[in-house]
């Protein structure tokens, strides 16, 4: 009797577990951030086939899911995958190779900078970024005389911070092939000393130098392209939206993400260009890489004076910047993208950018539309502007970080405008929504600083005291969204992913303190543990 009852007993605990689903993978434990809807909270969840298949409490995940791969977390918080909304991956992979400039103080640690690495690793071709001459003591823009002397015969091309500017030898003005009086050189984009270039060139020049740079073929575009992923991974992020590619890095990337070596979900935007538009007549969707918006530039850059202003700069008070497309080429792009069915983003800086993009967008949306236009940076906005992003439902795309970066000089070049200027609160306020990201490789790749930045408005030297206009700082739930479900919403895909709930992507970042309820303090030191995409580990902190 006793060994029928053992029997029974038996069975009713194999049948019990075989009741249960299978699931590939369960976490328990876990301080879970949904990022729902109503920002519910969660202990546990269910992973099958790279999609959630359930959230709940460890009792009821573990009674209904069986699992060979359960992770304790231990406590751990636990969030959606992170999401840049404005980066450049292939900049950032290309960033990786380059000689870092960040943070050089004068003129001469940049030249001890390059002159160590070409000693240690020769380049036919020397390429920096990172330099800002607001970090020396003399702010202005440097001459190239002592770049010659170092480097007479390698060309030397280094962009500033911003990538709105570079600092090149003359070698490199040789190769390129302008002369001085070059009848195809936009005044003001050459800076000159004694009838000689100085070295310094901006905007549409600055990027021409580009064209002497030897291209990287196809295999040294994948190593740029994994380098980068690696470290996004190693930072949380799980998707990005990647601003301007051209075809061949994009041909890269989906040769890549189908042969299932570039994980990270990218929304790749558009470079215009003819081979481009000949090749991607409707948006495109291809496993993890999706392609449905164009990217254009109205304007450059605070730092070096090329943000289109509608009043002129405060320290140099004959220039408003620059206007890098003409207004009439942004419309036949913005029209080409409305014809094809493509979201459009362009690049605004200025107040005088930021106008008139809003009241070209306003010619081809509807009011109540559901298109998603975007301006990316919405930098410095009149305030009579202000409501002709929710009039339109045109999404501000915000860098928390570019506030922090340059809160220390902007003020020099916009005197009062300073008041009007990263105004993420109020342009939140327009349409309930925004999404957040980096630009980098022109700001760090961490989103927990585009946290930081958004929430507490102070650099990474906790400066300053109290912040910077604390009015259009955003609250940490704010923050969290905007590197997740609301950067999902700005490319179409939160129906996808972006929030923890079941149906959804498995694109998890686990943190070693939770971002919600640190200090100031302990926020800007918070690391990744463990990121997964689609259910699969793709970083783990030693
Ligand atoms: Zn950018």
């Amino acid at each position: 009797m006793k060994k029928i009852f053992f029997g029974l007993f038996l069975a009713s605990i194999l049948f019990s577990c075989n009741m249960k689903e299978r699931a590939d993978l369960i976490f328990i434990n876990g301080d879970i951030y949904t990022v729902d809807s109503a920002f519910t909270k969660c202990n546990a969840l269910a992973v099958k086939d790279g999609i959630i298949i359930a959230t709940g409490g460890d009792d009821e995940i573990l009674n209904t899911y069986q699992s060979k791969n359960i992770i304790d977390l231990e406590g751990k918080p636990l969030y959606p995958g992170f999401n840049d909304a404005h980066c450049h991956i292939a900049g950032l992979g290309m960033s990786l190779t380059r000689v870092d400039l960040r943070g050089a103080t004068s003129f001469d640690e940049i030249l001890s900078r390059l002159k160590k690495r070409q000693e240690e690793n020769p380049s036919k071709c020397l390429l920096g970024d990172g330099w800002d001459q607001n970090l020396w003591e003399d702010k202005n823009f440097p001459s190239n005389e002592k770049l010659n002397e170092l480097f007479p015969d390698v060309p030397v091309i280094l962009s500033r911070i911003d990538f709105h500017a570079v600092i090149v030898n003359d070698e490199a003005i040789k190769r390129l092939g302008i002369t001085p009086g070059d009848p195809s050189i936009i005044p003001g984009e050459a800076l000159m000393k004694n009838g000689k270039f100085q070295g310094v060139f901006l905007e549409n020049l600055a990027d021409r130098f580009k064209e002497i740079v030897p291209k990287p073929d196809g295999k040294e575009m994948r190593e740029i392209l994994l380098a980068a992923q690696d470290e996004c991974f190693k930072y949380g992020l799980t998707s990005l939206s990647d601003a301007g590619e051209e075809l061949d890095m994009i041909n890269v990337m989906d040769s890549m993400q189908g042969e299932g070596k570039l994980k990270i979900r990218l929304d790749v935007w558009l470079t215009p260009g003819e081979r481009n538009f000949a090749k991607f007549t409707k948006p495109y969707k291809n496993g993890r890489l999706s392609i449905s918006a164009i990217k254009l530039y109205a304007d450059g850059a605070l730092g070096s004076r090329g943000a289109l202003m509608i009043e002129p700069y405060s320290d140099m008070p004959n220039t408003r910047g620059i206007s890098v497309n003409t207004f009439q080429k942004l419309e036949e792009y913005c029209k080409w993208a409305f014809d094809h069915g493509f979201q459009v983003a362009i690049h605004c800086i200025g107040d005088g950018a930021n106008r008139e993009a809003l009241r070209i967008y306003a010619k081809f949306l509807p009011e109540g539309n559901n298109l998603r236009w975007r301006i990316e940076h919405s930098q410095i906005v009149k305030p009579a502007d202000m409501a002709m992003f929710a009039k339109y439902s045109i999404i501000p795309s915000i860098q928390p970080t570019h506030a922090t970066s340059d809160m220390l000089w902007a003020d020099e070049r916009l005197g009062e405008r300073i008041k009007y200027a990263y105004p993420y609160k109020e342009l939140l306020n327009q349409l309930g929504w925004l999404p957040a990201g980096t630009d980098f490789p022109i700001e760090q790749v961490n989103p927990v600083y585009t946290f930081f930045a958004a929430v507490y408005r102070k650099n990474l030297d906790f400066i300053p005291e109290g912040g910077f206009q604390m009015e259009n700082a955003l609250s940490k739930e704010e923050a969290l969204k905007a590197m997740t479900i609301w950067a999902a919403k700005a490319s179409f895909e939160e129906g996808a992913k972006g929030s923890i709930e079941k149906g959804k992507f498995a694109d998890f970042v686990v943190l070693d303190k939770d971002i919600m309820t640190a200090s100031e303090k302990e926020v800007p030191f918070i690391k990744v543990i463990r990121t997964f995409v689609g259910g699969e580990e793709v970083y783990k902190a030693e």
